[in-house]
């Protein structure tokens, strides 16, 4: 069933209580990338344009102590966004309480309020996190409706995403909308050929998505250290590579069950070191006995052009080497170009390291789709129901 939008609900006069995702990188108080707080924007002026109060608030880092409280005050943010937005932002440094109602109540159309990070109600047994109903009732009190346009936490139920739907008519803002049409569709109902690319540092941390992948996707591309224990469980030598030894039976089944619609590299970047500057060569098949695999090779690179060829929906997860070293980052770089530049395809990046990289090489506006979820976008590509956009109205 199709999720109520932002644009489904009457905003003129309401109290919209808007989830965000302002979980920012911050060093000594500062905010030290502003992505996200950009990426709210078009949501937000939207609520204002149509005559809505916005109560806008979010999580930020963890909160185990009091010192954390410190630095991890929304304060900054809500600095920041009323720069972004050229209006006034009312912070209110509580997360409940007769402060926060009572300037609540005094908002006029088009006011912008923010309050202090949900996360500090964990302090008091995890309230934020472990969902307490009575919080989320709290804060859909506080509104008339909510959006939720934080897709970082949406496979998580929260009181600030699920408590507050559970409550009041509910809507997903233009950012989660963006990860429902593009992720969910190509799960749900992908253009085809349909290439899935999956890489990373461990087979155990995806295998629900190579499970789920493998049944919706045409051809399902393998490459990173994941790779190694696929090659165990062909029998092949692989050196010093990471290997999941608990997961070569694993690996053998899903293999046996892919057939041709699995594909490996053919060919491996080695080293003797873990060490950008040890002295790498190329090799195929078997990987010697004091080396280890750190990046896919350049045939590798040329069979997986060959299967995206046509492809008109590609999703790409996870590196396809150790990419934070310079010497073993090019078939990471070599696959991002390779899908930047690929015509007629929806071409999407699940969240995390992949995402990363392709902002580091300057392709993000050559995707469809960058997700903003690392953990988010991979319970989506599992086929699994995110809890924060199934509390939304249906529409
Ligand atoms: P993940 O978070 O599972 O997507 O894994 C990303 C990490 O996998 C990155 O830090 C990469 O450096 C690492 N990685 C990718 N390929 C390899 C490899 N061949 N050997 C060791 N680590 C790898």
């Amino acid at each position: 069933m199709a999720k109520k939008s932002v644009k489904d609900l009457d905003l003129k006069g309401k109290k919209v209580l808007v989830r965000a995702d302002f979980n920012v990188p911050m060093k000594d108080g500062e905010i030290t990338n502003d992505n996200r707080i950009e990426a709210a924007l078009p949501t937000l002026e939207y609520i204002i344009e149509q005559g809505g109060k916005v109560i806008v608030f979010s999580h930020l880092g963890r909160i185990k102590t009091e010192e954390d409280k410190e630095e991890n005050s929304l304060r900054p943010v809500s600095v920041r966004l009323s720069e972004l937005l050229g209006k006034d932002v009312t912070f209110i440094p509580e997360t409940r309480g007769e402060e926060l109602e009572s300037a609540i109540d005094e908002l006029d159309e088009g006011d912008v309020l923010m309050f202090e990070n949900t996360r500090f109600e964990d302090l008091e047994g995890k309230k934020e996190s472990g969902n307490d109903p009575e919080l989320g009732k709290y804060w859909a009190s506080l509104g008339d409706v909510f959006v939720n346009d934080a897709f970082g936490t949406a496979h998580r139920a929260h009181a600030s995403n699920v408590g507050i739907a559970s409550n009041i008519e509910s809507a997903v803002g233009f950012l989660v909308q963006k990860e429902i049409d593009f992720i969910g569709g190509a799960v749900d109902n992908p253009e085809r050929p349909f290439v899935a690319i999956l890489g990373g540092a461990k087979v155990s941390d995806k295998i629900g998505v190579i499970e789920n992948l493998l049944k919706v996707a045409d051809k399902v591309i393998i490459g990173g250290g994941m790779a190694y224990t696929f090659y165990k469980a062909l029998g092949r030598e692989i050196g010093t590579s990471l290997l999941e030894e608990d997961k070569v039976d694993l690996a053998k089944e899903l293999m046996e069950k892919a057939g041709d619609k699995l594909i490996l590299p053919v060919d491996t970047v080695v080293a003797p070191e873990f060490d950008n500057d040890s002295p790498s060569q190329v090799v195929e098949g078997n990987i010697p006995a004091d080396e280890m695999g750190l990046d896919i090779g350049p045939k590798s690179v040329e069979l997986f052009k060959k299967e995206l060829e046509g492809a008109k929906t590609v999703v790409w997860n996870g590196p396809m080497g150790v990419f934070e070293m310079e010497n073993f980052a090019k078939g990471t770089e070599a696959i991002s170009k390779l899908l930047a530049n690929l015509e007629d395809a929806t071409t999407i990046v699940g969240g995390g390291d992949s995402a990363t990289a392709v902002q580091q090489l300057g392709y993000e506006d050559d995707f469809s789709h960058i997700s903003t979820g690392g953990g988010a976008s991979l319970e989506y590509l599992e086929g699994k129901e995110l809890p924060g956009i199934a509390a939304i109205s249906d529409k």
